[in-house]
């Protein structure tokens, strides 16, 4: 059904090359959803068919594990935007860093603290993705989304936004189609300048020149960031297998060349037993498993 319903339909396609982590098994059957209705038509056939679906942004976000994932794997690539005065209307898969680029570059305001978070509009509607204090869940007017085999248009109020969390999280079925953000007039070369800043800045403080998805642990409060308390535990530098706690900043666990998903799992678990040993905190994780668990692709 699903050869026949998807046209460009992949079948075994590493995921590795495909997620920031660099590491992870197959997908069972791929597909690039490059429009709103070949995404909504993707996720429809999965599901009359009873197969397993996970719907992806750009996977900076993710840990696939080294059995892959079953079933199919729909990667969200339906860019298009459209503006009417402050207002954008975007679909999924638009890459964020481009899209605040351009908005920036049209004096548009409001998401420059997002010009530097990978991944895709979708995602970050999903973990609510943020930074210096602010989250898209802010600027956010409205999110189609696609709730089984059925549209709706939800209000940011309806789908209980948290830090790095939503509804989205909690409920699988929910598929992010486009979303609506209000922004506000603001001048070019300032906003331009601001992204570029923290371009800088993440350079500096971030191993950017490893394989991460960001930062793995919620921060346990905004005085308390996890990395402190990493740190605290004298876990920097600390390795298991190709899996590494970075020098540079201790909430990122980065992947060196031929680590695996399971040797980042091993690393995420000592570091929970020795934080939680350390000082009591219990470390919750960030980025999204997926495929653990579930039965191995064919
Ligand atoms: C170097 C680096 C720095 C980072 N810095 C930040 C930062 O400052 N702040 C921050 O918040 N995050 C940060 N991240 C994490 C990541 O960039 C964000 O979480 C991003 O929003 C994920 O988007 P994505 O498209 O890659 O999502 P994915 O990784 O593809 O997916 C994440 C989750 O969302 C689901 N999903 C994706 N698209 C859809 C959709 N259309 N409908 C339904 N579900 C969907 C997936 O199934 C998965 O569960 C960083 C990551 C890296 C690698």
């Amino acid at each position: 059904m699903l050869r026949r319903e998807l046209d460009g339909l992949e079948e075994a396609v590493p995921l590795a090359p495909l997620c920031a982590y660099g590491v992870g098994g197959p997908a069972e059957y791929l597909y690039r959803a490059t429009s709103t209705g070949a995404l909504v038509h993707a996720v429809k056939t999965a599901r009359g068919a009873g197969v397993p679906l996970t719907v992806l942004g750009r996977a900076t976000n993710v840990l696939v594990s080294d059995a892959g994932l079953p079933g199919l794997t729909v990667l969200a690539r339906n860019e298009a935007y459209t503006i009417d005065g402050e207002h954008l209307e975007v679909e999924a898969g638009a890459e964020l860093p481009g899209l605040v680029t351009d908005l920036a570059e049209r004096g548009l305001a409001g998401l420059e603290f997002a010009g530097n978070i990978p991944g895709s509009v979708g995602g970050a509607v999903v973990g609510n993705a943020g930074a210096y204090g602010r989250a898209v869940s802010d600027v956010l007017v409205g999110v189609h989304l696609l709730d089984g085999v059925s549209e709706h248009v939800k209000e940011p109020a309806a789908l209980e936004f948290g830090y790095r969390t939503s509804l989205f999280k909690q409920l699988p079925e929910l598929t992010v189609l486009s979303a609506v953000f209000r922004l506000a007039r603001g001048e070019r070369s300032a906003l331009l300048e601001e992204i570029a800043r923290d371009a800088e800045l993440r350079r500096s403080k971030h191993p950017l020149e490893y394989a991460s998805c960001g930062s793995f642990f919620k921060n346990p409060s905004r005085e308390l960031p996890a990395a402190r308390l990493i740190e605290d535990a004298g876990l920097k530098g600390f390795r298991l297998g190709g899996a590494c706690v970075s020098e540079k900043h201790a909430n990122f666990l980065v992947a060196s060349p031929g680590a695996s998903a399971t040797d980042i799992v091993a690393l995420a678990a000592e570091v929970k037993r020795r934080v939680r040993e350390q000082s009591g905190h219990e470390l919750v994780e960030e980025v999204r498993r997926l495929g653990f668990g579930q039965p191995a692709p064919r």
